[in-house]
């Protein structure tokens, strides 16, 4: 069988050792089958363990295989739109109950890592860097939203004070928000991965969920095996394929890249980041970078729509990296990779059951590293029978991309261009 490895990313490459994990080869029978070990996955799987569930997980590749194991490890608070959308979209309700949640991933995770001893290089204080006056006033407005919904650990920074946490001239100023922050992602998930086998979950890799039996006793069949349930989650996001049919049509893969210098040395990174803060611009096609443990700066941007890996990565995103750092011009990139999330037209998560016993969530669009942590928290309390907040997304409204499967790329890298465009020329 097909043993499929991790990326040669930054983060396999400085991974926490784990264990061996077997891919299933015979019937087991569980409460909740997980398919997919990203974070949604592991999060349900740990809730539910400590909500006294059984619970198997079936993962195609490894954990942190998917986009958990590659992403930026920006801890960025919110959705992907954010909450004055969601309350021009729903009623005052479900506007409030989703408001009041959208703080809480970030505390979920700083909880994970207290409770696992996960060793995953935490640190506090993420920042949003304006370049345009538009998108200051934007920002400007989202501290006052936020701290409606009692949101309070953020600072409006001029252009001098941000000048003080990120020594990048682009910016006009920004907002800190020392409840962002940032992880070793592959490490985190391999902590929570840990965290569910400590408490008796069963982990499978190697062992791709290629079809569900759907029906009051529902089965999961693996090339080898199957896993018979009472409820099933799918949280294979961007990498699930056709699996679940009803879930492709609304929801499009999509990637984005990801490079890593070599260690830069303490005074060259204290230069960069005095305060290792991780930093997030405000274009919709945005740049994000941070420093490692070991002083590295990883740098993101760009976004490849329909998931097609593009030759050569550093070539994409060295330019946007020496545009914010011309510092950085003889250093050199050790890793570069790509990896997929899964965006929605309205780029909030799609989230649901099918039948009684089949749920799932998906599709955060970009800022998923807190949102599928609530994800996990939430879909655990609806199996527990408290459905009250995740049916609160359940009830967000999803639209199939225009044109069908067939469209949808073209249609969003149109709207990905307006975009870019908007930004370049800050209207
Ligand atoms: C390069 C990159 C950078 C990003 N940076 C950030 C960031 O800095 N901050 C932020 O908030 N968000 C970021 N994101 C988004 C964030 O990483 C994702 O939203 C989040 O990790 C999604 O988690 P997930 O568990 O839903 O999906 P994934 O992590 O993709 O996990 C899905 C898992 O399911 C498995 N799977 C799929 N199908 C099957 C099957 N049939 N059977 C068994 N297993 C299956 C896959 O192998 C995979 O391991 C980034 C994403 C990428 C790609």
């Amino acid at each position: 069988m097909a043993n499929t490895p991790y990326p040669q990313s930054y983060y396999a490459a400085s991974a926490n050792p784990v264990p061996p994990r077997p891919a299933l080869q015979e019937e087991v029978q569980t409460d909740v089958c997980v398919i997919g070990a990203g974070y949604t996955g592991l999060s349900s799987a740990l809730f539910l363990l400590e909500s006294g569930f059984k619970v198997t997980v079936l993962e195609a590749a490894k954990v942190g295989f998917g986009a958990s194991g590659r992403n930026g490890g920006q801890i960025v608070n919110s959705y992907s739109r954010d909450i004055d959308v969601i309350e021009r979209t729903v009623g005052p309700k479900q506007a409030q109950l989703l408001g009041h949640m959208a703080f809480e991933g970030g505390r979920i995770i700083r909880e994970r890592v207290a409770k696992y001893n996960i060793q995953c290089d935490l640190k506090d204080g993420g920042v949003f860097a304006a370049l345009t006056p538009k998108q200051m006033g934007h920002l400007e407005s989202q501290k006052r939203l936020w701290e409606r919904f009692g949101h309070t650990q953020l600072e409006l920074m001029d252009q001098k004070r941000i000048r003080e946490v990120v020594d990048c001239d682009q910016y006009i100023g920004g907002m800190l928000d020392m409840s962002g922050g940032h992880i070793h992602p592959l490490n985190l998930a391999l902590g929570e991965a840990a965290a569910v086998e400590s408490l008796g979950g069963k982990i499978y890799e190697q062992s791709p969920a290629i079809r569900i039996e759907r029906g009051a006793n529902p089965v999961v069949h693996t090339p080898q095996g199957k896993v018979r349930a009472k409820f099933i989650i799918v949280a294979g996001n961007a990498y699930l394929g056709g699996l679940v049919p009803e879930l492709a049509a609304k929801s499009m893969p999509c990637g984005t890249q990801v490079i890593t210098t070599e260690p830069l040395g303490d005074e060259l990174a204290r230069s960069l980041l005095p305060q290792d803060y991780c930093v997030e611009d405000c274009n919709y096609l945005l740049d994000y970078y941070r420093l490692t443990g070991d002083k590295r700066l990883i740098f993101g941007g760009g976004v490849v729509y329909g998931a097609r890996d593009p030759a050569n990565i550093e070539a994409i995103i060295r330019p946007k990296m020496l545009k914010a750092f011309p510092q950085l011009k003889d250093v050199k990139i050790d890793y570069a990779w790509t990896g997929n999330f899964l965006l929605t037209l309205s780029r909030l998560p799609q989230v649901g059951r099918l039948g009684d016993n089949i749920y799932y969530s998906q599709g955060c669009s970009g800022h998923g590293v807190t949102y599928t942590h609530l994800a996990g928290k939430v879909l655990a309390e609806a199996l527990r029978g408290q459905a009250e907040r995740f049916d609160a997304f359940a009830e967000l409204p999803h639209y199939p991309f225009p044109g069908g499967q067939l469209l949808r790329v073209p249609f969003s890298a149109l709207g990905a261009w307006y975009y870019s465009l908007r930004d370049r020329l800050g209207f």
